[in-house]
């Protein structure tokens, strides 16, 4: 694989991390599926290597700022040896966190981030309902003025530590009839008075990324607890989902990449018809399009990560990594699964796991058809 031009401090953190994932993280991927909660063990180990503080100021126990190409590529590597324990972190660290860090106030920052960043609090971002998913303004969840703060009422669906979290950010209409200008953002903790969190959902993949429900009836939250200013929580969902979908076009790749592996060394082995499989043009070539589409979606992911870092939004070219990887995800996994045979489709080998978690992909953080729409906006300059 390229290096990408890494510098060799960058080199060695990669290198250092690749070696936790491969010998520690990827060994326990089966069993933190099957498990079905939060990966606390491997959440404990990506404090340690300072991945879970990647992006956070170090004065609230971050560990800065990567490089764009180290961030995409640890994401990789992380989402190849355990895609599960790759969106449970990211939804804590990322689409909790991020927010935090970014919009919070002081006082937010030293309450959430530091424990998050030490991987002692567990956090989530409720953003989707029942009834609204891709359309984002059709949320119901408001959060009326009383006193000196917010009645919280709705319910949130298909969030990622919901049934876990010691902690979540919330989408709520403070001005239902201003459309996007009047979604707020708040903290609410586990245990609040009128805030319940429902069980884990049952799901095709992702099994060990717990998913559920947050449910507010009458939650009362303090002024305190809004982050930023009434009425900017859409552009925060906005921002912070651009990273999210950096990070699916990430992690994409690296269950692709984690796939390729697994293909490559079965064909070289499996014999049919008195040669290895590898030497079927057909499959070969089959493998060579999957290595050719996993580097094409790294250099876009690279490239949406570089304009995101140098001008704090990477737009289309978000859009497009999030599309193309994760759409190319499904295709190399299922890919494999066709030239394993039945090995592909048994439980003995990881391909089936990578193939049920690929399919994720293209639907969350934003579906393809909304990429496409994005992308569409910007073709027509609208
Ligand atoms: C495992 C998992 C984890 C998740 N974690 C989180 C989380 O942590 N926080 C959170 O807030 N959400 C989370 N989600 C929700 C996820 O972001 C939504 O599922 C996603 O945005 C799609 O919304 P939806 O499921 O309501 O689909 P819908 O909005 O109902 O869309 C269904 C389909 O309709 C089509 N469609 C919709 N709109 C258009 C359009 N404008 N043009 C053309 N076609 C269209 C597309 O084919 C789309 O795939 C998670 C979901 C899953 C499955």
């Amino acid at each position: 694989m390229r290096d990408y031009r890494l510098n060799d401090d960058d080199a060695a953190v990669l290198a250092r991390f690749t070696k936790l994932c491969r010998d520690e993280i990827a060994p326990r991927a089966k069993e933190t599926e099957r498990a079905g909660v939060f990966p606390a063990q491997n959440y404990a180990r990506l404090v340690e290597s300072g991945y879970l503080g990647m992006g956070h100021d170090e004065a609230f126990g971050g560990s800065g700022v990567p490089s764009p190409a180290l961030s995409v590529l640890m994401q990789e590597r992380l989402g190849a040896a355990c895609a599960s324990t790759y969106l449970a972190t990211g939804a804590s660290c990322g689409l909790f966190g991020l927010p935090i860090s970014f919009f919070g106030s002081a006082a937010q920052k030293d309450r959430y981030l530091r424990p998050l960043l030490a991987g002692k609090l567990i956090g989530a971002f409720g953003l989707t309902e029942p009834h609204a998913g891709s359309d984002v303004q059709a949320m119901k969840t408001t959060a009326v003025k009383d006193g000196a703060g917010y009645r919280l009422n709705g319910e949130k669906l298909w969030i990622t530590n919901a049934p876990c979290c010691d902690a979540a950010v919330v989408f709520a209409k403070t001005d239902p009839s201003a459309n996007w200008q009047g979604v707020s953002l708040f903290i609410v903790d586990k245990g609040m008075k009128g805030f319940s969190q429902g069980p884990p959902l049952d799901k095709l993949g992702f099994r060990g990324s717990p998913t559920g429900s947050l449910v507010f009836q009458d939650c009362y939250v303090e002024e305190t607890r809004r982050v930023g200013d009434e009425g900017m929580g859409f552009i925060m969902a906005m921002q912070t989902l651009e990273y999210g979908r950096i990070g699916i076009a990430a992690l994409s790749i690296g269950i692709a990449a984690a796939a390729l592996d697994e293909g490559t060394r079965y064909v070289k082995e499996r014999t049919a018809f008195g040669k290895p499989l590898s030497k079927f043009q057909d499959v070969a070539f089959k493998l060579s399009d999957i290595a050719t589409d996993i580097e094409l979606a790294r250099t876009l992911t690279i490239r949406a990560a570089e304009d995101k870092q140098k001008d704090g939004e990477a737009r289309t070219l978000a859009s497009m990594a999030k599309l193309f990887a994760s759409e190319m995800c499904v295709r190399a996994t299922d890919t494999v699964m066709q030239v394993m045979g039945a090995n592909g489709y048994s439980e003995e080998f990881p391909v089936a796991r990578l193939a049920r978690d690929a399919r994720l992909c293209p639907i969350g953080e934003g579906a393809s058809a909304i990429q496409r729409m994005l992308i569409a906006r910007d073709l027509f300059g609208e």
